[in-house]
């Protein structure tokens, strides 16, 4: 019999599975909806040979050690760093904005005015987010914002999220700062690496242990039940005693009880292009034209010498639990007070552990969720 279940298989469920396996020595039960392990992380090979992202780019990037020493684990890394361009009136410039960008878009004149203006105020290799420059009162530092909020940020966050930056949770638009400074990498992380054979291999090799059981085209409800009067969770139909670690959605766990938790899902539409490039990196943004955010040519993030290439393009909408996967939590205000009832709930349920950017209705990139998901085996299940 096991002593744990999980659902879910992504990075929340597979580093949890693995430690209980190897470092515990205990059976685990792995419980996956979809036909795949990896969740959102799934990359597969097409007939071409290039890695593809299933559910768009994932780069992957990390300032925690133990993280990166941790995934080590299960493969080789190839150092890449992650460029971005945006789109904006009809030229290419570097995202997040920066010195360069002002180079393309402005006379020279204005480039260097700015320059130096922002230089007096801000270190050099400084982040500054939109909603913070947007607080500046000298004029010049004013219309730079103004631009930068205008073609970066206003459209196509009203295009990922339905709202305006200054609706939507400060963080969000932070992540994206505008970079006082000539460095075009869309990350600052002190590890930057793209797994050599793509996500799934990690998954496969986290997840192929004599003592996990994975269950894959399974859906938690079909083999368990939630008794939310007694706190109890039922595993086909007998009260499951050992520990639960659900990464699924926490509205759907506590069958909606204090209503729906708003995510954002997405549309996408991978196309086959007949050449050996597409675009110049690996993701162009799409700020202010298009209904889609943005490109992905997979190419770009896992070289390949091949005559074809495969994009990616996002279009994001609201998620309907019909149809959707979600893949982005909203959370403002209302959010966070329904997520709190649910968390209050979870906390009631003795051996129930939520883990992931789903159970835990973050905003989490893959290495947070790997973070979490080691500390939670440290101080609730080892
Ligand atoms: N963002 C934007 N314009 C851009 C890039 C990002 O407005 O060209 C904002 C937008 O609100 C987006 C957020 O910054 O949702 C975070 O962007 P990131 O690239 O981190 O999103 P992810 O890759 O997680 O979808």
């Amino acid at each position: 019999m096991f002593n744990y279940i999980i659902v879910g298989s992504g990075f929340a469920g597979s580093v949890i599975a693995e430690r209980i396996a190897n470092v515990l020595n205990k059976k685990v039960l792995v419980i996956e909806k979809r036909s795949h392990i990896g969740g959102n992380c799934y990359d597969y090979r097409n007939k071409d040979g290039i890695i593809i992202h299933k559910y768009g780019p994932h780069l992957f990037h990390t300032n925690y050690k133990e993280v990166f020493d941790y995934l080590s684990n299960f493969t080789d890394w190839r150092i890449y760093y992650h460029k971005v361009l945006a789109f904006i009136d009809g030229k290419k410039v570097p995202i997040p904005f920066n010195f360069n960008s002002m180079d393309i878009l402005f006379p020279e004149i204005l480039s260097k005015k700015l320059q130096e203006k922002l230089l007096k105020k801000y270190p050099y290799g400084a982040k500054v987010p939109i909603l913070k420059l947007k607080k500046e009162n000298d004029k010049d530092l004013k219309f730079l914002a103004d631009f930068v909020y205008e073609k970066i940020f206003k459209n196509y966050t009203i295009k990922q999220w339905g709202k305006r930056p200054e609706e939507i949770d400060s963080e969000v638009t932070a992540r994206v700062p505008v970079c006082i400074g000539r460095d075009d990498r869309y990350f600052d992380d002190k590890y930057q690496a793209l797994p050599e054979e793509g996500y799934t291999k990690i998954f496969e090799r986290m997840l192929s242990h004599p003592n996990i059981k994975l269950m894959l085209n399974t859906d938690f409800k079909e083999i368990m039940k939630v008794d939310l009067k007694g706190k109890k969770i039922y595993f086909l139909g007998q009260e499951f005693k050992g520990k639960v670690i659900f990464t699924g959605m926490i509205d759907e766990l506590f069958a909606y009880k204090f209503g729906m938790l708003p995510y954002r899902s997405l549309d996408l539409h991978l196309e086959v292009i007949e050449k050996e490039y597409f675009q110049e990196v690996a993701v162009v943004n799409y700020p202010n034209d298009y209904d889609f955010t943005r490109i992905t040519e997979f190419k770009h993030i896992h070289p390949i010498k091949t005559n074809r290439t495969v994009i990616l393009k996002e279009y994001p909408k609201d998620y309907d639990p019909e149809r959707d996967i979600p893949y982005y939590p909203f959370f403002d205000k209302a959010a966070r007070e329904v997520y709190a009832k649910y968390q209050e709930l979870a906390e009631r349920f003795d051996h129930l552990i939520l883990v992931g950017r789903l159970a835990e209705y973050r905003y989490y990139d893959m290495d947070d969720v790997i973070k979490r998901s080691l500390e939670v085996f440290e101080e609730r299940i080892r």
